[in-house]
């Protein structure tokens, strides 16, 4: 019997449905479960994919299963499972065979990994791999970080699987060891602040514009059809939609206002902070899904606060306010992806991961959770602007920040003075205000830290440059 091509390891969600991808395009794949239950009972429900598939009881059979140099997918709980899991295969392994790290890892334990494996003769791949249990099964996106060599030894198995964007596959071997991880967490920080941006006009429509879930639905709807189509506007208007079969009423509605913040959004702020790029729109996201988790919290401190004593939102043309949130969203969206790049395009010159930018907004268009069209426009300006220093400094996303930020501004505004929180939208604005502002106000931070310590300062005029403390110094 001929071997498999490739082995996976971890039948749970997201190993069972990417096997199930694996086989049916036509790839041979061993597979395995530490559950050996498991293993049977995925391979019973594979029906007409089961000529495609091995299933294996024991690490040594898997092994022998596959075609050397052996890939191996483990697509197991992130963390110490994988170690554990790596350790126990490592002794059945040859030479050049590799070990695929595809559950959501921090980069740096990837980093590790590769590093551990390095002079071995055996290769890690970190892959990071988006889209869900769907995208799993029927074409997820799939970011690859490891030596060319062995993203050679995958390409055409990974390339099959991958979503297709107008043919395009969403596929790419992005650098060395943590390349690919870090931009599955850098994906998945700006889904965070794509999702937290979402609630907030969803905040402004329900509790500013007094509409119903069904209406808002619509309006998701409509702007789905236009510059913000999206897979996240899509879901939006469906589950603003969808109806709760106990109470009747709009799901959405009966659903708690807590939402839970795994590793990855929480990563994608930390590594921006240690390499000091703002990512305030991940920022953001991130402490509003810790404020949410408040709840208990945030019921009493109504209680003792009340709601800020504000007019309520009203608005003379209702229609041309919506269309305001519409650009506001964009424009906050605009914002979040021109951090989110700045923060991949710092961290590639810190790791020498030479990251391809075009291609990264490329392998988003289809099969993840923020694919859009609004990627293709990202694609296109990094293409034709491969050395600018932001995404809103490139023609295409600096005539659309100059389109909508007036929206922006007017939509933060009238929440501020309604009460209606918007952090991740403010945080766009500020964001602009400050990067499109030559003349910034750190002069006054200098010359307090010059005042208080012996730091100087550089002068705006190129003088000599002061060489603090104070005292000394400039009362001199
Ligand atoms: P899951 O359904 O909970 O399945 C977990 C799998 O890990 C099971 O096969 C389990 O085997 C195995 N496992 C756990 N601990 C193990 C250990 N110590 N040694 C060996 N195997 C172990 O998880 P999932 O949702 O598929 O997630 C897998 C990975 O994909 C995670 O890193 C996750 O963050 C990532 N991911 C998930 C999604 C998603 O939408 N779910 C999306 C992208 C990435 P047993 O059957 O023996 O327990």
């Amino acid at each position: 019997m001929a071997q498999a091509e490739i082995g996976l390891i971890g039948l749970g969600v997201m190993g069972s449905n990417l096997a199930l991808n694996i086989a049916e395009k036509g790839n041979k794949i061993a597979v395995f479960n530490r559950t050996v239950a498991r293993t049977k009972e995925f391979y019973e429900e594979a029906g007409d994919l089961k000529g495609q598939i091995v299933p294996c009881e024991t690490i040594e059979e898997f092994v022998a299963a596959i075609r050397p140099p052996r890939p191996i997918i483990i697509m197991i709980q992130a963390g110490a499972a994988v170690d554990q899991q790596m350790e126990l295969l490592r002794p059945y392994l040859e030479n050049n065979d590799i070990m695929i790290d595809a559950g959501n890892a921090n980069f740096r334990d990837t980093m590790r990994r590769f590093d551990a494996l390095k002079d071995s003769g055996l290769t890690f791949i970190g892959m990071g791999v988006s889209g869900g249990e769907e995208g799993a099964r029927h074409g997820p996106s799939i970011m690859v970080g490891g030596t060319e060599a062995s993203w050679k030894r995958v390409e055409k198995v990974l390339t099959s699987i991958s979503a297709k964007y107008n043919d395009d596959p969403c596929v790419a071997w992005l650098g060395e060891n943590g390349a690919g991880h870090f931009v599955k967490t850098i994906h998945n920080g700006i889904e965070y602040a794509d999702m937290q941006m979402i609630a907030e006009i969803y905040g402004i429509l329900r509790d500013g514009l007094k509409m119903s879930a069904t209406e808002i639905g619509e309006v998701f709807g409509q702007w789905n059809k236009g510059r913000l189509e999206s897979y996240l506007i899509e879901i939006t208007e469906k589950v603003l939609a969808a109806k709760d079969p106990i109470a009747g009423g709009p799901m959405v509605d009966m659903i708690l206002d807590k939402a839970g913040q795994k590793g990855t959004g929480k990563w994608s702020a930390i590594e921006a902070q240690n390499m000091g790029v703002p990512a305030t729109g991940i920022e953001a996201a991130v402490a509003a899904r810790s404020i949410s988790s408040f709840k208990s919290e945030r019921e009493a401190a109504e209680k003792i606060l009340g709601l800020p004593d504000v007019p309520v939102l009203q608005v003379a043309d209702k229609a041309a306010f919506i269309k305001d949130l519409e650009s506001a969203l964009l424009a906050g969206k605009i914002g979040a992806y021109a951090q989110g790049f700045a923060v991949m395009a710092a961290a590639s010159k810190e790791y020498n991961w030479n990251l391809p930018m075009p291609t990264i907004a490329k392998i988003w268009r289809a099969g993840c959770i923020i694919r859009s069209q609004f990627l293709d426009e990202i694609t296109s300006a990094f293409t034709k602007a491969p050395d600018a220093a932001n995404l809103i400094v490139t023609p295409a996303f600096a005539t659309m920040v100059k389109d909508t930020d007036a929206a922006l501004r007017r939509v933060v505004s009238a929440a501020a003075l309604h009460g209606l929180p918007v952090p991740a939208l403010a945080s766009a604005l500020g964001y602009f205000d400050s990067y499109r502002r030559g003349r910034g106000t750190a002069n006054i931070i200098q010359a307090q830290r010059d005042f208080f310590g012996a730091h100087g300062f550089d002068r705006l005029d190129g003088a000599d440059s002061h060489h603090g403390p104070w005292g000394s110094g400039l009362n001199a």
